[in-house]
């Protein structure tokens, strides 16, 4: 068995951060153009550069998504923004159109290209095309594959497959709709989904309302291979991937951290986990996820069970985390907060590469009166709690369950 790369999303330069600190052996983002979630990037061409040398102390990567279905008016710019990821130290674009493939093969040759998902790669066939005509290094499979589909395609492929693992689903074909376009006006192939399929609906027959329910949406449920992670390292997928360059630090730390201990285990074994390990990683995953999971395609048809019908049932916010350690000092740290919390709550830390260290919060004082307090109730407040244990900055700390 080869160890798969785990591979993170990242909507900000500290996100990116933090999945690396947590793990991540590469992490995907994207620019301020010719990529898909255009909206949600933060990252400049400096932070870019910035990711680039933070991924190569740690020995990890940085894949940039090039994923826009580009219309011709959408090209200006494109080959210096190539070199400039090359030149950086960028490890692969993702792309979905081949023209921007050619683009970069003929301006860029250093970077790797990997074909996005938005290809709808279901074939080896498929990739043994792309390999000839454009020369990828790379194919991320279409998430509509089943596990027998991917090892198959893993197994006749020419050049290395990636799957995803983790995160949010298209109820269409990967990112191949256009319900985003239609009603906002927003092209979800040019970085402007507006999330349509997740809006709350009532059904209609012609103009007679015919639903008393709640209103329904038509979103899938995220993905969460867990059961099928054994089989996917198994079958020699390459990389493992995460979605979410949305989502928030916390999910990024808890779901890399989840699954860098759930891959290595099962790679230190070699053989698939007992129920009770699986129990214990499954347990670590759902810790970070505020919606409800499926296994998507991976065990057959995606049927009526994948899909949220009610509006955000079963979501709920994450009240887990709760800060992180921004200073660390003589037997205490200082804590930037995010939700609330009190004294005499059992806490852990979350120190990457490590087991998490949990432990009852005895004290806390407001770092800017010194006072001692009680309990934190606003966000991005600064207080002091006392430790008897290593943490590092940037560490997080979440409620203990
Ligand atoms: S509207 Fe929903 S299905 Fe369509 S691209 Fe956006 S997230 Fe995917």
């Amino acid at each position: 068995m080869k160890k798969p790369e785990l591979l993170a999303p990242a909507g900000d330069l500290h996100r990116a951060k933090t999945a690396i600190r947590y793990g991540a052996d590469a992490v995907y983002l994207g620019g301020q153009c010719f990529s898909l979630r255009s909206r949600a990037s933060n990252f400049t061409m400096e932070d870019i550069r910035e990711a680039c040398a933070f991924a190569k102390e740690y020995g990890a990567h940085i894949h940039v998504t090039v994923n826009i279905i580009p219309h011709d008016e959408d090209f200006e710019g494109i080959e210096e923004y190539l070199q400039k990821l090359e030149e950086y130290g960028v490890t692969a674009i993702i792309c979905a159109s081949p023209a921007i493939m050619r683009i970069a093969r003929r301006t860029a040759p250093k970077l790797q290209i990997h074909c996005s998902t938005q290809m709808s790669v279901t074939n080896s066939d498929a990739i043994q095309f792309l390999k000839n005509s454009l020369d990828i290094d790379r194919a991320v499979l279409a998430r509509e594959c089943t596990m027998a589909q991917v090892r198959e395609i893993t197994k006749h492929s020419p050049v290395e497959t990636e799957a995803f693992i983790h995160g949010g689903m298209c109820v269409n074909y990967s990112g191949r709709c256009t319900l985003s376009n239609r009603m906002t006006l927003r092209d979800a192939n040019r970085g402007g989904c507006a999330q349509s399929c997740r809006w709350s609906y009532a059904l209609y027959d012609h103009d007679k309302e015919i639903s008393s329910d709640p209103l329904f949406t038509m979103g899938s449920k995220d993905l969460c291979a867990a059961a099928y992670l054994y089989d996917l390292m198994e079958a020699g997928v390459s990389s493992l991937k995460i979605e979410g360059r949305m989502k928030t630090e916390y999910y990024v730390a808890s779901i890399v951290s989840s699954y860098r201990h759930f891959i290595d285990e099962i790679y230190e074994t070699g053989a698939p986990l007992s129920p009770e390990r699986m129990a214990v990683h499954r347990r670590e995953i759902q810790r970070g996820e505020n919606r409800e999971t499926c296994t998507g395609f991976y065990s057959g048809k995606a049927d009526v069970h994948s899909l949220i019908y009610h509006a955000n049932s079963n979501s709920d916010v994450n009240h887990d985390f709760l800060g992180t350690v921004k200073k660390v000092q003589d037997g205490s740290c200082l804590i930037e907060t995010r939700n609330v919390f009190a004294v005499n709550e059992m806490l852990e830390f979350m120190t990457p590469g490590k087991e998490n260290r949990r432990f009852k919060l005895s004290a806390m004082k407001n770092a800017k009166t010194q006072e001692q307090i009680e309990a934190i109730r606003s966000p991005m407040s600064l207080v002091e709690i006392p430790i008897d244990f290593e943490v590092q900055e940037n560490d997080i700390l979440r409620r203990y369950r």
